[in-house]
């Protein structure tokens, strides 16, 4: 399937829950940096899906609400049908719950990494991060959002790239959201590091991979 390159809040409407897409305007940060504003669509009411209105009571199907959650967990990390069936692949080859491998394994992606450490404000702008080579693992350059951090691994944006505007904003007012209990950040050097594998508590978006995987199993 293609790359979706509509409206990032629209597919958060089709879900009926925040997936935190667009950066600072999730937050509710205007561009002038000021807070306090409703921004995001979902908090102002805006919570009917995209697309005509339906009226009436329609019964929704096993497959329907499998579907939705697949779509879901694809679209809160940006990932294409093709890369999102590898990991649940790789997940059923693993000891334990394949639901949880796989989201344990998505999490552990480097643009992922960076977006929870507040490097990137978004997803999408921590893989342009990553892919524009201003990322550093163990002090060797990483430009591939793939990339599947280890416990101990040091995340770092490169010295030479630290002076530009973005990452000065993060110097100055760290990561918007809370930070995850695997990783450490130090917003002065702007280096990071995982402590631990995250474990599917660590994991804040509320997704019943249960269904994902009886979806794969048809
Ligand atoms: Fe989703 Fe709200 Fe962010 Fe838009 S602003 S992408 S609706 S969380």
């Amino acid at each position: 399937m293609a790359k979706y390159t509509g409206p990032a809040c629209r597919l958060c409407r089709r879900e009926g829950e925040k997936l935190y897409l667009k950066g600072d305007r999730c937050y509710n940060i205007s561009s002038d940096g000021t807070q306090g504003r409703k921004l995001c669509p979902l908090e102002k009411g805006r919570i009917n899906p995209p697309g005509p209105v339906k009226t009436g009571r329609r019964k929704v199907s096993a497959y329907a609400l499998q579907l939705r959650e697949k779509q879901k967990t694809k679209r809160a990390y940006g990932l294409l049908e093709k890369q999102f069936r590898m990991y649940h692949e790789k997940a059923e080859r693993m000891k334990g719950m394949t639901g949880e491998n796989m989201l344990i394994l998505i999490e552990r992606r480097l643009d992922n990494v960076v977006f929870r450490l507040g490097i990137g404000s978004s997803r999408a702008q921590a893989r342009q991060i990553v892919t524009h080579g201003h990322i550093t693992v163990n002090g060797k350059n990483v430009n591939i959002p793939s990339y599947l951090v280890s416990a101990g691994d040091v995340i770092a944006v490169k010295e030479s790239r630290q002076g530009k505007k973005i990452f000065e904003a993060v110097k100055e007012v760290g990561a918007k959201s809370a930070l995850p209990q695997w990783l450490e950040f130090d917003k002065t050097t702007l280096t990071g590091k995982v402590l631990q594998l995250p474990k599917r508590e660590d994991i804040d978006l509320r997704i019943k991979e249960h269904m994902i995987v009886e979806l794969y199993s048809k």
